[in-house]
């Protein structure tokens, strides 16, 4: 079920908000009480209402803004049940006995700041009657707090506030979530992390969602600027696969494992920062992830972790294209410059070398510049001399450029015999592409790259690429 939360002030508003939400497509809605400027509306708003209605009073402690006493809250939620609540919301801190006419009670525990360690003791304490419903949001400040709300006895009503709870309000059906609280449009949020209801049921279908669903995901720290959701479910409903891709931020490598099981996850798209640190978690791999040391595709199989690294592929490929637009001369006899020591860097890097391309890399920390260089059999120069070297090939694998306003490569250095890719794309145009571009340098942006490693990477889902058309009605958004 698809509850939209409804936070306006007066009755109009809060009656306007039901009726847009029911064409939304809400199963039901939540009228937050404590953003009423009178509550003595709640009469009006439940007279004709067009949507069943869960009627919350949520207390400044629990994340609200009712601070009135108890007897005030149960007088109100009276009030709410004779007028037609079809569900009342209780916090469990201050439940009691009142009179409830024909609502169920939601019995509810919030903790806005976190996710308490005593959450399973918790739970086990709130005791609903006969047809109440239990409901527990908290904060999830990590993975590991998204995996101790998935751990809890179903069913139930389970909200994981802010970015790390994303995967739970998309897939909550799929876990034993009896409800999912949207907002009724993007920045109408009630709770951090709460996706608008078109969100759910447009581009996350939630409706369509079933225990035979392939859950597919990108997993890294941030995750907030993939695009990959966006493709790859377009790519699953133009193929009509019963499968979904959610955002699922990792803090903590080391609960990568504990998270695929948990999530029941047939596929990963692995991200920074941790495509190295994952090689040691799978249990099988393609020999050119233990080459080159680092993951961005992970397939699920009978339980059993398979690496791919689809990165470098792509990028070669992507820059063996740019210089043949150039000259017919190959990539094999130029110098490359790879700035950055991270996942990207490592696998741009071992495939400009496995084409024979002579590569340097530099690097902000100059010690893993140096230990990739050693690793890999290539040089590597000090990040301040990153411009010195005349390199025919300049790819930025660093993160800069993600806040669209620094670049890597000082500005006087730009050639127009250059080949340059920017692993960045989010935002398409960095200042590093900018600069390259306007001297003439032949250019390749991150959504090429990221179109090209997804491609190999659908292949390896789904055993089919990507449809054409996805690829280039995406390439020109
Ligand atoms: P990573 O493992 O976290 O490595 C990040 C790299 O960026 C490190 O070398 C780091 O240097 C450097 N860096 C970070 N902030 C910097 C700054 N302010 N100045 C200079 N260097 C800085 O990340 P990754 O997985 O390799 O990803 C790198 C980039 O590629 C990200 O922007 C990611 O979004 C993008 N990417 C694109 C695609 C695509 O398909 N287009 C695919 C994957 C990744 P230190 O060692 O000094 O910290």
């Amino acid at each position: 079920m698809i509850c939209v939360s409804l936070c306006a002030g007066n009755g109009p508003d809060v009656r306007a908000g039901m009726e847009e939400a029911r064409k939304a497509g809400a199963d039901l809605v939540e009228v937050r009480a404590d953003f009423l400027h009178d509550r003595n509306e709640i009469r009006g708003i439940l007279e004709g209402k067009p949507l069943p209605v869960l009627v919350t009073l949520r207390s400044a402690r629990e994340g609200g803004r009712f601070e009135g006493t108890d007897d005030e809250l149960f007088s109100f939620l009276e009030n709410a049940a004779s007028a037609g609540a079809d569900l009342v919301d209780v916090e469990w801190r201050r439940s009691r006995s009142f009179s409830r006419g024909n609502s169920r009670v939601v019995l509810s525990f919030h903790d806005p700041a976190g996710t308490p360690e005593d959450l399973s003791d918790i739970c086990a304490r709130m005791q609903p009657l006969p047809g109440d419903l239990v409901k527990v949001a908290v904060r999830a400040r990590g993975t590991s707090d998204l995996l101790r709300l998935l751990a809890l006895p179903k069913p139930a009503i389970l909200v994981a506030m802010g970015e790390f709870g994303e995967p739970l309000r998309i897939l909550y059906g799929r876990y034993g979530g009896a409800m999912t609280f949207a907002s009724l449009r993007e920045g109408e949020e009630t709770a951090p992390g709460q996706l608008s209801i078109s969100r759910l049921v447009e581009e996350y279908r939630v409706r369509e969602i079933d225990a035979e669903t392939r859950i597919y995901g990108v997993m890294g720290n941030p995750v907030s600027h993939s695009r990959s959701p966006e493709l790859f479910n377009r790519v699953f409903r133009h193929l009509g696969v019963n499968a979904r891709y959610v955002r699922i931020p990792l803090d903590d490598p080391s609960l990568f494992r504990k998270g695929v099981n948990a999530l029941d996850l047939s596929g990963v798209s692995v991200t920074l920062p941790h495509k190295s640190a994952l090689v040691a978690a799978l249990d099988e791999f393609d020999p050119a992830v233990a080459e080159m040391g680092a993951v961005n595709t992970v397939v699920v199989r009978d339980g059993r972790l398979r690496g791919f690294n689809t990165d470098a592929p792509g990028a070669v490929e992507a820059i063996r294209e740019a210089a043949s637009r150039r000259s017919p001369r190959g990539i094999s006899v130029e110098k490359a410059l790879v700035l950055g020591a991270g996942g990207v860097a490592r696998a741009v890097a071992w495939g400009l070398l496995k084409e024979g391309t002579r590569v340097v890399i530099a690097n902000r920390t100059l010690d893993r510049a140096e230990k990739l260089a050693a690793e890999l059999g290539c040089d590597f120069l000090p990040w301040e001399r990153r411009g010195d070297d005349a390199p025919k090939i300049v790819v930025n694998a660093t993160r800069m450029g993600m806040e669209g306003t620094e670049s890597p490569f000082p500005a006087e250095r730009w050639r127009e015999e250059m080949i340059v890719l920017d692993a960045v794309y989010t935002p398409r145009w960095t200042p590093f592409l900018r600069e390259a571009k306007a001297a003439g340098a032949e250019t390749v942006d991150g959504v090429a790259l990221f179109l090209r490693q997804a491609n190999l990477q659908c292949l390896r889902f789904l055993g089919r690429p990507i449809p054409p058309e996805l690829l280039q009605g995406f390439e020109s958004a």
